[in-house]
C-alpha cells in the first residue's frame, strides 16, 4: 500500500493512561483508540496485526481437526438459566432486554450455546468426536479493565469446545488442542508454557493455562527448578512445613490490648510469625467460614473456594460478621469456640505445638494453642507456596514470576452436558451426556503479549509472522523521479511475490519516515537515496544495522528473511 493513502496515526507522546509497553506502544503505533473504559476501536494497523493472529490460529485449529463456526454474542438467557450460570455469572455479564422485555447477554463464553448446538444436531456415537471453534468477539464488564486489550471489556477470543463419546477420547481431543497451542505462540513468537491451572469445583489436573511470563503479568506462576512442575499460584499445592516435637501445654490466655497484626503480636509476644495461627473470616455465598493459616502465610482463596465446594462470592466478612463469630473485635479472631459455618485449617496448622490465636474476646489471645486438643476442622492446603518450598512433584525449590494468561484449555466433563441435557446415542443404544473439552485463547491479548515480548526504545519490533507489513520502501525524496521509480519497481515485484510492502510516499523527511516505521515495527526497510547513482539501496532489519546492496538484490534479500523464519513467499 501506498502510504499517501493510509490513515497513519502515530503518536511521538507517551499517552498518559497507558502504563505498560505494549499499551503505549498501541496507541502510539495508531493500532487502537480507546471509546470507553476497556472498550477500543481497532485501526487499519492494528486490524492487519489482528487478522495475521487470527488467521495463525485457523490453520492450526484447522491443522488439528476442528472446524469453524460462528456464534452470535447476543444470547438468550433462557440457555445461561439452563446451566446455572445466569445467576451465578455476577456483574461481569452484560445483561440486556429486547423490545418484548425479554432477557439477554452478550456472550462472556460460548459453553451454554456450543452444548446446546450439540444436543440438537448430533445424535450419535459416530458422529463424534467433534471440535467446533470460532474466532468471535466477547463482552465481559471487568471490575478493573486495565492495560489496554491485555483486560478490556470486549476483547476477541477463538474458544472451541470439543464433544467426545468418552474420557479416553476427551484425552486425546484435549492433548490435540495443547499441541496445537504449542505451535501457535512459536508462530506468533512468543514463549507460552502450560502451566497446570485451577479448575474450580470440577477438580482434578484437567486445566492448563497458556503463560508468558511478564512482569506485567496478572498471575503468580510457580516453576520448579529442578523439574517441569509449573502451575499457577492458585493451584499449586503447598507442602506443609514440619513443626517440631513439643510438649503439649496449657492454655494461657493473654491480655494484648490493641495487639492487633502480626507485626504488633510478634513484638508483643516476642516471638517469630510462625509462632502464631491467623483465623480469617469470609463470607462465602452467605456462609460465614473461617479460614487458618500459619502466621507469615496467605490464604489462598481459590483454595478455600474450592474446598467449600466452588463458591461463586468470597468475600472478606464485614466488622459486623466479625463480631458475631467472635464476639470481638476484627483482630482477635480464632479457633476456640469461634461460631462459623465451616472452619478450614490449613495442614501447616495443625501440624504445630502451643501456638498462638485470637481469644474471640476483644483485647485478649490464647498461648500453647494445639490443633485436636483444643479444636478441629477441615485440614487441608489453603495457602499459597512461596518462593523457596518445595516443589511438590520432585521437592525440588521453587520460584514464582509473574506472567499473562494468554490460552486456556480445560477438561469440563459432562458439567454443561448434564446440566442442559445433551446427550447422544452411544455404540449400546444408550443416552449419555457428551465428555466437553473447552479451549480458549486470547487473541487481542495475545496481539498485546507479543509487543511486551518484541519492543525497543524506538518502538513495535514485530515478528515477521505476524507484521502488519513486511517490508517498508522509503523513497529519501519523493520529488526525485529515478528514486520513485527504482522504489515502485521494488515495491510491485515484492507484491507480485506475495510480500506485504508499504511505500513510505508521504512528503516528509526521511527521519520522519524511519521514526514511523521503527514505531509501527516494520520488520525490513529498503531505503532507496542518493546511492542510486551506484546502483545501491539500503537494507535494513528492524533491529540490526543497515547494510547497502545492489538494487537487484533487494527482492532477494527479503526472500532471504522469510526463509530464516521458516516462512514462505511466492
Ligand atoms: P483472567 O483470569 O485473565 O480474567 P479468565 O480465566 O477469565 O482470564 P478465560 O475465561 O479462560 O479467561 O478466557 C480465555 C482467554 O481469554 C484467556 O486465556 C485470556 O487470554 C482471554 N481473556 C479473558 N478475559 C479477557 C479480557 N478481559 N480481555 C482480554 N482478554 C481476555
Ligand atoms: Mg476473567
Amino acid at each position: 500500500m501506498k502510504m499517501s493513502n493510509m490513515l497513519i496515526s502515530t503518536l511521538r507522546e507517551v499517552p498518559a493512561e497507558a502504563e505498560i509497553d505494549s499499551h503505549k506502544l498501541m496507541l502510539r503505533a495508531g493500532m487502537i483508540r480507546k471509546m470507553a473504559s476497556g472498550i477500543y476501536n481497532y485501526m487499519p494497523l492494528g486490524l492487519k496485526v489482528l487478522k495475521n493472529v487470527e488467521n495463525i490460529i485457523r490453520e492450526e485449529m484447522n491443522n488439528a481437526g476442528a472446524q469453524e463456526f460462528l456464534a452470535s454474542a447476543v444470547l438468550p438467557a433462557e440457555l445461561w438459566q439452563e446451566s446455572g450460570r445466569w445467576d451465578v455469572y455476577g456483574d461481569e455479564l452484560f445483561r440486556l432486554k429486547d423490545r418484548n422485555n425479554r432477557d439477554f447477554c452478550l456472550g462472556p463464553t460460548h459453553e451454554e450455546v456450543f452444548t446446546d448446538i450439540a444436543r440438537n444436531e448430533i445424535k450419535s456415537y459416530k458422529q463424534l468426536p467433534i471440535n467446533l471453534y470460532q474466532i468471535q468477539t466477547k463482552y465481559r464488564d471487568e471490575r478493573r479493565p486495565r492495560f489496554g486489550v491485555m483486560r478490556s471489556r470486549e476483547f476477541i477470543m477463538k474458544d472451541a469446545y470439543s464433544f467426545d463419546k468418552n474420557q479416553e477420547g476427551l484425552d486425546i481431543s484435549y492433548n490435540k488442542m495443547r499441541e496445537a497451542y504449542i505451535k501457535i505462540f512459536n508462530r506468533c513468537g512468543i514463549e507460552a508454557k502450560p502451566v497446570e491451572a485451577d479448575s474450580g469445583a470440577i477438580g482434578g489436573s484437567n486445566s492448563a493455562e497458556f503463560m508468558v511470563k511478564s512482569e506485567v503479568g496478572e498471575d503468580d506462576v510457580v516453576f520448579c527448578t529442578a523439574c517441569d512442575y509449573a502451575a499457577n499460584i492458585e493451584k499449586a499445592y503447598s507442602t506443609a512445613e514440619k513443626s517440631e516435637v513439643e510438649e503439649l501445654k496449657p492454655l494461657n490466655k493473654v491480655e494484648t490490648p490493641n495487639v492487633k497484626t502480626i507485626e504488633e503480636l510478634v513484638k508483643f509476644f516476642n516471638t517469630t510469625e510462625k509462632r502464631f495461627a491467623k483465623t480469617l473470616i469470609y463470607n462465602a455465598d452467605d456462609k460465614i467460614v473461617a479460614a487458618m493459616v500459619r502466621g507469615d502465610r496467605e490464604v489462598n482463596e481459590v483454595k478455600v473456594s474450592n474446598a467449600l465446594g466452588g463458591v461463586v462470592n468470597l468475600n472478606m466478612a464485614t466488622p459486623e460478621e466479625v463480631f458475631k463469630a467472635t464476639n470481638a473485635q476484627v483482630g482477635f479472631a480464632g479457633p476456640i469456640n469461634i461460631k462459623v459455618d465451616v472452619l478450614l485449617v490449613d495442614e501447616e496448622v495443625a501440624n504445630m505445638y502451643n501456638f498462638i490465636v485470637g481469644a474471640n474476646e476483644t483485647g485478649y489471645h490464647i498461648e500453647n494453642v494445639n490443633y485436636n486438643r483444643d479444636f478441629e476442622g477441615i485440614v487441608g492446603d489453603y495457602r499459597n507456596i512461596t518462593e523457596g518450598e518445595k516443589c511438590p512433584v520432585c521437592g525440588g525449590k521453587v520460584t514464582i514470576s509473574r506472567g499473562t494468561e494468554v490460552g486456556h484449555i480445560f477438561k469440563l466433563g459432562t458439567k454443561y452436558s448434564e446440566a442442559m441435557n445433551a446427550n447422544f446415542i452411544d455404540e449400546n443404544g444408550k443416552e449419555k451426556p457428551f465428555i466437553m473439552g473447552c479451549y480458549g485463547i486470547g487473541v487481542t491479548r495475545t496481539m498485546a503479549s507479543i509487543i511486551e515480548q518484541h519492543n525497543d526504545e524506538n518502538g513495535i519490533v514485530w515478528p515477521l509472522s505476524v507484521a502488519p507489513y513486511h517490508v517498508n520502501i522509503i523513497p529519501v525524496n519523493i520529488k526525485d523521479e529515478e528514486q520513485m521509480k527504482i522504489a515502485n519497481k521494488i515495491y510491485e515485484e515484492l507484491k507480485m511475490i506475495g510480500v506485504e510492502a508499504i511505500l513510505d510516499d508521504r512528503n516528509e523527511r526521511a527521519g520522519v519516515k524511519f521514526k514511523d516505521s521503527d514505531l509501527m515495527g516494520i520488520p525490513m526497510r529498503i531505503t532507496v537515496g542518493k546511492k542510486i547513482v551506484d546502483g545501491e539501496v539500503e537494507f535494513k532489519l528492524r533491529i540490526s544495522e543497515m547494510e547497502n546492496i545492489k538494487i537487484e538484490e533487494a527482492i532477494e534479500k527479503v526472500r532471504e528473511e522469510f526463509k530464516k523464519n521458516k516462512l514462505s513467499v511466492r
